[in-house]
């Protein structure tokens, strides 16, 4: 089986994890994110986890350093270099992503095309400012999909649905904000070295799959049969 490298950016809100989910089950690449490696180095105890740890619990962040040590050790495991990867909220920073560069070729590793989800914000505040929640039960509604908003009673306990202060338009807002002055130099960098998939993110996931889809296949990767 050929390896098949892919890294998967996207603003939140984009529909990253339903597409990740479709890459996995089409192209088998194993999906990782730097959260389950961070967590199954410090759970496996290795030097790097016991490291990391160190700085997870006293709050802080771990260090550019430690987080591509683990992520090195993580891709030169057997499924990854038989399988490839999928690398989801990795990298996030040009100093991670020439990292990563090195670390894969080091591995002798297929370079990985990035798939990069574009939706316009004003999608995207609509789509998740339309989040409720239920006081009584926890549960969450959309107001588009549901047909649930502030006033109404939980459909399954009667309870208050409430919009919660993180889920406004403005945080949404500076949430986006701050994902494009994080990301947009990254999607540049890639874009520059010719790795860079641009694709639509609106529409439904179906059609966002397709047209991942015909991206890939314009590379030359095709789905595992
Ligand atoms: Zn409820």
């Amino acid at each position: 089986m050929a390896q098949t490298n892919m890294i998967l950016l996207g603003p939140p809100g984009a529909g990253k994890g339903t597409q990740a989910e479709q890459l996995v089950a089409d192209y088998a690449p194993v999906h990782v994110s730097t959260g389950d490696m961070l967590r199954a180095a410090v759970k496996d105890g290795t030097e790097l986890g016991v490291r990391a740890k160190q700085f997870m619990d006293a709050g802080e962040l771990v260090p550019d350093e430690l987080v591509i040590g683990i992520v090195k050790e993580r891709l030169a495991a057997a499924d990854i270099q038989e399988r490839g990867v999928l690398l989801d909220g990795f990298p996030r920073t040009i100093p991670q992503a020439e990292a990563l560069g090195a670390a894969m070729a080091d591995l002798s590793m297929v370079p990985p095309v990035v798939i990069n989800l574009a939706v316009d914000d004003a999608i995207l505040v609509r789509r998740l400012s339309g989040r409720r929640m239920c006081r009584g039960c926890g549960a969450i509604y959309n107001v588009d999909r549901d047909n649930v908003d502030v006033g109404d009673k939980c459909p399954s306990c009667g309870g208050e649905i409430y919009q919660r202060d993180d889920d406004c338009a403005e945080a949404i807002q500076e949430r986006l904000n701050v994902y494009h002055r994080q990301t947009s130099p990254l999607i540049a960098t890639y874009a520059g070295q010719g790795n860079l998939l641009a694709i639509d993110g609106s529409g439904t996931p179906a059609e966002v799959a397709g047209r991942v889809d015909e991206a890939l296949a314009a590379r030359g990767i095709g789905k595992c049969s």
